[in-house]
């Protein structure tokens, strides 16, 4: 019989690093990515389709959890770092088993993920953001759900709120989400309005940041953190760096 840990029952969309962190509360950190394949919502200004959009299903990969752990600790010549487990929607996947094993190898891993699922592995982790979708996105956010997801994570596990910011509506949406969260940290970020294969407009991207900036400051919404995304600045909409 097929156990969980043997069947190749997580759908994979790349796996690469080490490179850093380019978002959120471990901008800057060295990681590896674990990109899990298949989402739940359809932004309307998705960076990740290749995740996403069933057309690129045939390039995901099912594997097993040992397997995914294997490559990981290819990729670090096996010295523990952070991984970091996104998509797509990651929560879709069956993640439990990798994180536990890999824990116990002294790897440590952050998840990111919309908050339209919750699962009870989800107290595994070491770090859990939550990235609730603005109504510029064109989703709607299940709030009960997301209440489901944070108390999932449980005390332990270190829980961040990180919102994309493309208009007024998005700004008024993240002050809201923050106030009902105010114990989360909360991370804002400019709206990068052209994903991939499209050329980023950099000074684009520098103007909102700005312009976030100011929005911010001039709210005196002092308990926040406004970052661009860094691997965006520095490498472009360039996949799998
Ligand atoms: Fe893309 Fe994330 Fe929206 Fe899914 S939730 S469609 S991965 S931006």
């Amino acid at each position: 019989m097929t156990t969980v840990e043997q069947a190749k029952n997580i759908r994979i969309s790349e796996i690469f690093g080490p490179t850093i962190q380019g978002e959120g509360a471990l901008i800057g950190q060295p990681t590896i990515f674990v990109r899990t394949g298949g989402c739940d919502y359809r932004c309307h200004w998705c960076d990740t389709l290749h995740a996403v959009d069933s057309d690129y299903r045939r390039e995901w990969t099912p594997m097993r959890a040992k397997d995914i752990l294997t490559e990981i600790e290819g990729l670090s010549g096996g010295v523990p770092l952070m991984v970091s487990l996104s998509g797509g929607n990651p929560a879709i996947q069956p993640l439990g088993a990798l994180i536990k094993s890999g824990r116990k190898k002294g790897y440590r891993f952050a998840l990111e993920t919309q908050g339209s699922i919750a699962q009870a592995w989800f107290s595994e982790l070491d770090i859990l953001t939550l990235s609730p979708k603005p109504p510029s996105s064109g989703m709607d956010v299940d709030f009960d759900m997301l209440d489901a997801c944070v108390a999932a994570a449980g005390p332990h596990v270190q829980v961040s709120l990180k919102f994309v910011i493309a208009d007024e509506a998005d700004y008024a949406f993240a002050r809201s989400v923050s106030s009902r969260y105010s114990d989360l940290p909360v991370y804002l970020q400019p709206c990068n309005s052209a994903p991939p294969p499209q050329h980023v407009e950099q000074a684009g991207l520098r103007a909102d940041m700005l312009r976030l900036i100011e929005m911010t400051l001039e709210d005196r919404w002092f308990n926040v953190h406004i970052l661009p995304q860094l691997h965006v600045w520095l490498w472009g909409n360039t996949q799998g760096v």
